[in-house]
C-alpha cells in the first residue's frame, strides 16, 4: 500500500483470524494455480481471467478488482516492475521474474499474499535477489511477535537486506494491517529502527511484504497511474505473507508451500530457495 494518514487499529478475535486465514489460503490457491500455469508464452491477462474465475467459484470476490479503480484481479509485476502491474497481453518470456500479488474478500474479511516466480533461465544475480527477498520476509515475520514494535519488523528486513547485499529497499510502499479492509493500520515499512513504531499485540493481523530492488531504490509510476517500476530498470522482487501476531511466534495465515510444490512440478519455473543459514538466529516460523 502507499503510505498515508494514521487511523485506528483493529485487533482481531480468534474467530476473525480464522476467517482471515480462509481468505489468505484462497489467495494461495490462486497463486498455486498461477504456479501451475506460468510458462513462456502465457499472458498476464490469461492468468488474471483464470484467477477471477477461481476466486468466484469459491464464493469469494477479487479484492483488488475495483479497489481505487484497479482494473484486475491480480497485480502482475514482471522484471523492473516493482508492484501494482496491470495484467496485459504481452507473453511472458524465458528469463522473466514475475511478482504476482492477489487479494480476496470472503465472509467479510480480506486475504493478501504475493510471490515472485522465476521463469526458466533467470540470471544468477537475479535468482539471488529473489532468495534474499524471500528470506527477508521470514526475518520480518520472526520479529512479528507480541511485545515487539513495528520498527523491529522493519529493521529486521532492512538490516538483513542492506547489510550484506548491494540491494535497496523500496521506501514508498509498505506492508499494512489486514482485516475487514484490505489496507488497515498500521503501516509496516520494510525499513526502520528497532524499538520504533506501535507496539505489536496479540490479535494484530498484518501483511508483511518486502519489495527489494537489485539496483537503486528510486521508483517511478507509469501513465496508467498504477504500475510502479524501478528508475534504473533493474529487476525488483516482492514476497508477501499475512500473519497474526502471537506471543511466541507469528501465525502465518497465508501459505507458500502449495505454491512451491507446484513450482517443483512445473518444468518452466525455477525454485527460489530460502537461505536457511541466514535464518538460524531467528525464531523461524516455517512455511
Ligand atoms: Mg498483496
Ligand atoms: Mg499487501
Amino acid at each position: 500500500m502507499l503510505t498515508g494518514k494514521q487511523k485506528r487499529i483493529f485487533y482481531k478475535t480468534d474467530e476473525e483470524i480464522e476467517l482471515l486465514r480462509e481468505a489468505c489460503l484462497l489467495v494461495c490457491k490462486v497463486l498455486t494455480h498461477c504456479a501451475e500455469r506460468l510458462q513462456p508464452g502465457i499472458t498476464g491477462m490469461q492468468l488474471d481471467k483464470e484467477a477471477e474465475e477461481l476466486i468466484r467459484d469459491h464464493g469469494a470476490e477479487p479484492a483488488f478488482k475495483g479497489y481505487r479503480g484497479f482494473p484486475a484481479t491480480l497485480c502482475i509485476s514482471p522484471n523492473e516492475v516493482v508492484v501494482h502491474g496491470i495484467p496485459n497481453d504481452q507473453p511472458f518470456e524465458e528469463g522473466d521474474v514475475v511478482s504476482i500479488d492477489c487479494g480476496t474478500f470472503i465472509k467479510g474479511f480480506h486475504g493478501d499474499a504475493a510471490y515472485t516466480f522465476a521463469i526458466g533461465d533467470v540470471k544468477e544475480e537475479v535468482m539471488q535477489l529473489l532468495r534474499v527477498t524471500k528470506t527477508s520476509l521470514y526475518k520480518g515475520i520472526a520479529a512479528a511477535v507480541h511485545g515487539n514494535r513495528v520498527g523491529d519488523i522493519s529493521y529486521a528486513i532492512q538490516n538483513y537486506v542492506e547489510r550484506e547485499h548491494p540491494y535497496s529497499v523500496v521506501r514508498e510502499l509498505v506492508g499494512h494491517g489486514l482485516g475487514r479492509s484490505l489496507h488497515e493500520e498500521p503501516e509496516v515499512p520494510n525499513y526502520g529502527r528497532r524499538g520504533n513504531g506501535i507496539l505489536l499485540k496479540e490479535g494484530l493481523v498484518i501483511a508483511i511484504e518486502p519489495m527489494i530492488n537489485l539496483g537503486k531504490r528510486d521508483i517511478g509510476q507509469s501513465d496508467d497511474n498504477w504500475t510502479i517500476f524501478t528508475r534504473d530498470y533493474m529487476p525488483s522482487a516482492h514476497y508477501e505473507h499475512s500473519v497474526a501476531v502471537r506471543k511466541e511466534k507469528a501465525d502465518i495465515l497465508s501459505d507458500h508451500r502449495p505454491i512451491e510444490a507446484a513450482i517443483e512440478k512445473n518444468p518452466a519455473l525455477r525454485t527460489v530457495e530460502l537461505i536457511v543459514e541466514d535464518l538460524a538466529d531467528t525464531v523461524f516460523a516455517g512455511n
